[in-house]
């Protein structure tokens, strides 16, 4: 069973983000529990608690359907401490808003050196800092993005992902998720049925499926191996649309939120039924 959604507005309050979903004929989505460009978001209320679980239940959304992503802000691998302690609290709030909201897991970007620290070092600081807020919630599993590997963000290397599992104590809550358009501009090819081949061979390899809780499906502005993070609508960027097919027909992203963060909302809905229609593509064949 494949799980097709978009990163959906929560404009209006959380429980909107559900309907948006809905309307798109969407089976799984993505959304910000607060303003993402802002540290401080008002407590979720007990009323919108309520809305966004019952919505969600309206319209047959599980927690493993769902896959909020967290505030641009925060950086878990910042070189200084006290930013790195308001990175840690604000990303203890974000999960701890998941937990409320029923949800089972919270997709972030690793974090960044900003070239002050070693690699190693800040991707063990990443680690100790999942660690802290894994302590501190209960039900929900932190999901590490692949970057682009734009400035000195780090997780532009399956390996960087892999490290920064490897320093979590409780392997059970932490996970991955691959945006293709990061990947593609990271150096791993997505072109050709053969680059998926060799590029999903690799995560296997380095990561392992256990661990891939998500996918980001989005096409490239940018260019391979450019460390530039510019996405693209499905087939008009410079991956194409092979990898979003090839992923609809591998069952190794079956039952996980595979999420458009494409650059034109008008057409999801025409993407999402694009995706669904090469997993029946298979299933006829
Ligand atoms: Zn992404
Ligand atoms: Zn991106």
């Amino acid at each position: 069973m494949k799980f097709v959604g978009a990163h959906v507005s929560a404009a209006g309050g959380v429980d909107q983000a559900v309907i948006r979903a809905h309307e798109l004929e969407a089976t799984a989505f993505a959304l910000f529990t607060k303003n993402q460009r802002q540290w401080k978001a008002a407590p979720l209320t007990d009323d919108v608690i309520e809305k966004f679980k019952r919505a969600c239940e309206e319209y047959g959304y599980s927690s493993k359907q769902i896959l909020p992503h967290d505030s641009y802000l925060i950086n878990l691998g910042h070189p200084v401490a006290d930013a790195l302690e308001k990175s840690r609290e604000a990303f203890i709030d974000e999960m701890s808003r998941c937990q409320q909201l029923g949800l089972s897991l919270l997709n972030f970007h690793p974090g960044s050196h900003l070239m002050q620290i070693e690699e190693d070092r800040c991707l063990a600081r990443i680690a100790e800092s999942i660690n802290i807020a894994l302590d501190k919630t209960a039900g929900v599993t932190a999901v590490i993005e692949n970057t682009a590997g734009q400035g000195s963000n780090l997780g532009f290397k399956f390996e960087h992902l892999a490290a920064i599992i490897d320093g979590v104590e409780d392997k059970s809550r932490v996970g991955v998720c691959i945006d293709t358009c990061h990947a593609f501009a990271a150096g791993y090819d997505l072109r050709t049925e053969e680059d998926c081949h060799q590029t999903f061979k690799l995560l296997g390899d380095i990561v392992g499926y256990e661990f891939l809780r998500g996918m980001h499906l989005n096409d490239a502005k940018s260019e391979f191996n450019s460390r530039v993070d510019r996405h693209h609508s499905l087939g008009e960027g410079n991956i194409g649309k092979t990898v979003f097919s090839y992923i609809m027909r591998d069952e190794r992203f079956d039952g996980i939120p595979l999420i458009l963060e494409t650059v034109n909302p008008d057409i999801w809905m025409d993407e999402i039924a694009w995706l669904k229609s090469q997993q029946k593509k298979q299933q006829a064949a």
